[in-house]
């Protein structure tokens, strides 16, 4: 059977991605750009469109179908996007059916994380699975869960908000206005405070101001102190890890799923991180599945685009 091939979209607030995508998930190419979303909809639509086909003339590879990501919920079968925080302006638009319009090949819209979470569940080297979570530690706390080989959306489509169980009873308030929330304990300004906080109790560097705001210290720079081996950025990771190990054993108890994959830029500290949410979920869960579940580190390069190209694949099959 001959190979075919599909366009996997990200369409982030900030920036824009369009890959071709062979059904071995390979990524042939790849075209980054600033999102265009402070144009009109229709202009930002035309944007898609020209660098898509500029994607095809330089591949050579005529596509089956594109895949779109998008930061929060597709509302309905057309792609409509609701209001979302990075794509103000683009509320209403039939995001599917107006880029259907343009390149007149079938369109798949869905939520980015839960298409991440489909790229890594198909092709990541670590973390592939059927049945698969994905937590990824950036600003906020996300997600995607992969049951059966398939995006689990729920009922209304709000499945996979991971960031936002609560962990803790009395915990700091989240941004979403819960108190407790995973994300309130895991998402980068609860690790750049608990940063701040344990590199002056252990007198390490000094720095000339601490907290979420001073944009000094980052998830990053933490990672790469403890890689150098300094104490306070060690058991920042360390606690961080064990709040993680809290959310990941509530989601073993409740799906039994045979992989965790954490990705984002605090991930890449590894074992330093995974080590201590490992320890929690083994004194939380049952034993037989908190043993046998693996909880590794998503390293798929462009799991969005992968994931949105893959999903486009199935549907027109
Ligand atoms: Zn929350």
């Amino acid at each position: 059977m001959s190979q075919r091939f599909a366009v996997g979209v990200d369409l982030g607030g900030t920036n824009l991605r369009i890959g071709m995508v062979s059904d071995d998930g390979t990524l042939i190419r790849l075209i980054r750009a600033p999102s265009p979303t402070d144009r009109t909809p229709a202009e930002g639509l035309d944007v898609i469109r020209d660098l898509v086909q500029a994607l095809v003339d330089s591949t050579g590879v005529i596509p089956e179908a594109a895949g779109v990501g998008i930061p929060g919920p597709a509302v309905d079968t057309e792609g409509t996007i609701d209001m979302l925080p990075n794509l103000p302006g683009w509320r209403g638009v039939p995001l599917a059916a107006e880029l259907r319009r343009r390149l007149s090949w079938p369109i798949v819209v869905e939520n980015d994380a839960n298409l991440a979470a489909l790229g890594e569940s198909r092709w990541g080297a670590e973390c592939r699975g059927l049945d698969l979570i994905m937590i990824t530690l950036g600003t906020g706390v996300g997600g995607g869960v992969i049951l059966g080989g398939r995006i689990w959306h729920g009922a209304l489509g709000y499945a996979g908000e991971l960031g936002h169980m609560t962990i803790s009873l009395d915990g700091p308030v989240c941004g979403c206005g819960n108190q407790g929330c995973l994300e309130a304990f895991a998402g980068k300004a609860a690790i750049v405070r608990r940063g701040c906080r344990l590199r002056e109790r252990w007198g390490g560097t000094v720095s000339d101001g601490c907290g979420a705001e001073d944009g000094e210290l980052t998830p990053a720079a933490i990672a790469e102190a403890a890689q150098r081996g300094e104490e306070w950025a060690k058991e920042t990771l360390d606690q961080t890890g064990r709040y993680l190990g809290v959310g990941i054993a509530n989601l073993i108890c409740v799906l039994n799923v045979g992989t965790v994959c954490v990705s984002g830029g605090i991930a890449g500290a590894g074992e330093l991180i995974l080590a201590a949410a490992r320890k929690e979920v083994l004194r939380r869960a049952f034993a037989t599945p908190a043993r046998a579940t693996r909880i590794v580190v998503g390293r798929l390069p462009e799991p969005g685009v992968l994931g949105a190209a893959g999903l486009a694949l199935t549907r027109v099959s």
